[in-house]
């Protein structure tokens, strides 16, 4: 007998056709195995595709600067929706099941609406369900404030839902189902040459996800790698004959150890650069003619922290004759008004000439443990890209990352004019 939490996505979660070639995935995960035990599962559900999308644009219409509980309280109803509707598909199917919403188990979270993070899920109830051979069926992105309100975990935070729900039961393997059959090289949708890992480290994918590559939420990788959970990325979009979950057809995330167990044994390669992200949802900011001295960039970016906007990369000029330096860095789309509004509001104590705002904007990165003991990953990126004519206007790096922030129209190009760079193309055969 094994413990499995099952995440299924926006995408394999639209409609009620959908929901009924998911039902059978559980039930069949749930289906007693020829050595007569049975896994306990839980499984966690997205809202359909586009739901969150739409149910956020009812709350810009409604007010532009919404509160942002109450778009919490909207938002969450996506989730909710969905895990009624599971519920009762797989109760047609035969199966004892039944829904627990983020409040009634609860899945207790701490700071702000709308970004909310997991502090613990109660496990106890679950395991208790479960035990009984009920099939749990939990919304993800939702949780309960301290003060008894409803909030979410940020976008594609199901994912999150998932992996704190795993470690709080002790579950064996958390599976991640969504439209894609793994974790690849680059996003597939963008490079048709991508191929699939078989397996890829908590630290690289931490850093791919917190680059761009949106397969997991960034948060529940530093929380399966924190608390020990296996998870595996698979398809939902798989024919009833397939083989289980169990004979694991995705992409493990596995720690350091056992990714050198795996090249070890001749299962996996271990490449210079693992893989390639894009982000197009950052915005550049320009600070013109900041004075030149001790303190000045503090003075910048003291409110923004203070507004929890999350600045990215930063580069400041050589300066200028008279004292002066511009100023470069980069924020979420998403945060650009706000930001933009707290800069002109400190005009005057940061002493800037103009500030430049342009959302036109990519961040490629790639990424790799390899980089943490061979040189030259930087230059090969800067190279490629000059020979196509792709012009850098930032650069940030970490242990294992190399980003570089270029023009958003060039973005599919720099993605995979680097795929190749780096070795990183399908053989034709596998294409
Ligand atoms: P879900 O609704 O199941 O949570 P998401 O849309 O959040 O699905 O994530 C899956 C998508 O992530 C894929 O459709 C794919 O386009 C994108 N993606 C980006 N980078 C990668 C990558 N390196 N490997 C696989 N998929 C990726
Ligand atoms: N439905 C939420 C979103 O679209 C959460 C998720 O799907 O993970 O962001
Ligand atoms: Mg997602």
């Amino acid at each position: 007998m094994a413990r499995i939490v099952m995440k299924f996505g926006g995408t394999s979660m639209a409609g009620t056709e959908r929901i009924r070639r998911v039902a059978n995935l559980v039930r069949k995960q749930a289906a007693p195995k020829e050595d007569g035990t049975r896994d306990e599962v839980a499984v966690v559900v997205s809202a359909m595709a586009g739901e969150t999308d739409r149910l956020v644009n009812f709350c810009r219409e409604a007010n532009a600067l919404y509160d942002p509980a109450e778009y919490d309280v909207v938002v969450a109803s996506g989730e909710q929706v969905t895990s009624g509707l599971l519920a009762i598909t797989l109760q047609g199917l035969g199966c004892k099941a039944r829904s627990w919403l983020g409040w009634q188990l609860p899945i207790r979270t701490v700071e702000a609406h709308a970004k909310a993070r997991i502090e613990g899920v109660d496990g106890a109830a679950l395991g208790a369900s479960m035990a009984a051979g009920e099939i749990a069926v939990i919304p993800g992105f939702q949780g309960l404030a301290e003060d008894g309100r409803v909030t979410t975990l940020g976008r594609g935070g199901s994912d999150t839902s998932a992996v704190a729900v795993a470690a709080a039961i002790g579950a064996d393997r958390c599976d991640i189902y969504t439209d894609v059959d793994g974790v690849y090289t680059t996003d597939p949708r963008i490079v048709a040459r991508a191929h699939k890992l078989r397996a890829v480290t908590y630290e690289e994918m931490l850093e791919l996800a917190s680059v761009g590559a949106k397969v997991l939420q960034t948060r529940s990788v530093g929380l399966a790698m924190r608390e020990g959970v296996r998870v595996q990325v698979l398809s939902s979009f798989v024919d009833d004959e397939a083989a289980p979950a169990d004979s694991l057809p995705g992409t493990l995330i596995v720690s350091e150890e056992e990714m050198e167990q795996l090249v070890e044994n001749g299962d996996m390669e271990r490449q210079l650069v693992t893989g390639i992200a894009h982000d197009k949802n950052e915005a550049k900011v320009i600070l013109t003619r900041v004075p030149d001295k001790p303190g000045a960039v503090a003075h910048i970016f003291a409110p923004l922290a203070a507004a929890s906007i999350n600045v990215d990369m930063i580069i400041q000029n050589v300066g200028r004759d008279k004292g002066e330096t511009d100023v470069t860095f980069t924020v979420p789309q998403a945060d650009l008004p706000r930001a933009q509004a707290l800069l002109e509001d400190k005009r005057a104590e940061i002493g800037f000439n103009r500030l430049i705002a342009d959302s036109k904007i990519a961040k490629i990165s790639v990424v790799g443990v390899g980089m943490k003991s061979h040189a030259g990953v930087a230059a090969t990126m800067f190279g490629a890209l000059a020979e196509r004519g792709i012009n850098i206007q930032a650069i940030s790096t970490s242990e294992i990352k190399v980003s570089v922030m270029i023009d958003e129209d060039e973005t599919e190009l720099a993605v995979r004019v680097l795929h190749t760079a780096y070795g990183l193309d399908a053989k034709e055969e596998a294409a």
